[in-house]
């Protein structure tokens, strides 16, 4: 099947050097895909070359099949929401709105109705004659999210859209932006460096690094079998070990489990585990060290653990958290865990 946007091998490096290296990426028709890494790793020049703010250097950017590249980005099919906004102040909502249609020759009535339904579907039905200046932040990002959509892009490009609100807004507005986009079946590329945000909204996620691609899978993927320990350690929670793989097996402390990377050289590996995957035990044989401290975050509580040289995170349900206290000996077992070649220490710190 064609897919809606084929980004193929670009480049753009900049004066500095820096910039992103042989990026390409098909996404289909309808789909979500963010594009996530750390302040640096290229996910803007990424979205501004789809849009027509960038050029890159070689590589090629097609749309439904046919390359956009030579496109201003008024021409392109695609449409973008910025995190400021870019409301005109002087220009009621409708207004703001209504500009776009007008460059495209819209009778008045058909513009009152898109307009009309494209402030309705982000709940802002009573906000037309309003100016800017009169809105909440999480309201303007609103109107600025109606005025993309009612473009009725192709590509849908978000940058940061959400990162000027606060935490409760930003969760709500994820919500809503996920039902307008399965309601309207529109293709969307998001940016962000939540990884939470990421994680919850996101058909497929890009995970960049250093201008390059390190991982694209689905969500469940990416937390479940990071392919490489900077995946690892940017998305969600992970104790960090030492291990030793016989091949077979990995020993860590006083732990042998099967590996589940049979690949992996033998000898020394890096062993991570989830906080939600190591669980508090009586018996002596797992990794042995002394409760450091409990919080209790709501409905189960983050135990740190004192192993060897290493403080390791424990997430145990609230109830379970009361019976402990610091100082208590405690041995810490697990059975999911995903291992990386010794290596891979020194490549996640670059
Ligand atoms: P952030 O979340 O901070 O916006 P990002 O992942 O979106 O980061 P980019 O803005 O794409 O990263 O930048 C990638 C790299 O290219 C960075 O090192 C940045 O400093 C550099 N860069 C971006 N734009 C330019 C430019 N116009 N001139 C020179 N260097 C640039």
């Amino acid at each position: 099947m064609q897919s809606q946007l084929s980004i193929r091998n670009i480049s753009k490096i900049f004066k500095t050097g820096d910039g992103v290296k042989n990026i390409s990426l098909e996404i289909a028709k309808g789909e979500m895909v963010t594009l996530l890494g750390p302040s640096g790793c290229g996910k803007t020049t990424v979205l501004r070359s789809i849009g027509g703010f960038l050029e890159p250097d070689s590589g090629d950017i097609l749309i439904r099949g046919n390359s956009i590249l030579q496109l201003p980005p008024e021409k392109r099919p695609t449409a973008m929401v910025f995190q400021s906004y870019n409301l005109w102040p002087h220009m009621t909502v409708y207004e703001n709105l209504a500009f776009g249609l007008k460059i495209r020759k819209y009778t008045k009535a058909d513009m009152e109705r898109e307009v009309k339904a494209a402030l309705e579907m982000v709940q802002l039905g009573s906000a037309a004659s309003k100016h800017p200046t009169q809105l909440s932040g999480g309201q303007q990002q609103r109107v600025a999210l109606a005025r993309a959509l009612l473009l009725k892009p192709d590509v849908l490009l978000l940058d940061e859209p959400f990162s000027a609100l606060d935490a409760k807004l930003r969760m709500e507005m994820r919500e809503e932006l996920r039902d307008i986009q399965m309601a309207t079946d529109m293709t969307m590329v998001f940016v962000t460096h939540d990884q939470e945000e990421a994680l919850s909204i996101s058909d497929r996620i890009v995970v960049m690094h250093g201008g390059q691609i390190e991982q694209l899978s689905t969500p469940q993927d990416i937390y479940d079998t990071p392919q490489s320990l900077f995946v690892a350690n940017f998305i969600g929670r992970i104790n960090v070990l030492k291990g030793v793989s016989d091949g077979q097996h990995i020993t860590v402390g006083g732990l042998r489990l099967p590996n589940p990377k049979l690949e992996l050289p033998i000898g020394h590996c890096i062993v991570a585990v989830r906080p939600e995957d190591m669980y508090l035990s009586e018996q002596e044989e797992g990794l042995t060290g002394h409760i450091r401290q409990v919080m209790v975050l709501g409905h189960y509580a983050e135990v740190s653990v004192n192993y060897e040289e290493e403080v390791l995170k424990v997430f145990v349900p609230r109830q379970q958290a009361a019976t402990l206290h610091p100082g208590q000996p405690i041995s810490l077992m697990f059975s999911k865990m995903n291992v990386f070649p010794e290596i891979s220490v020194s490549e996640a710190d670059k």
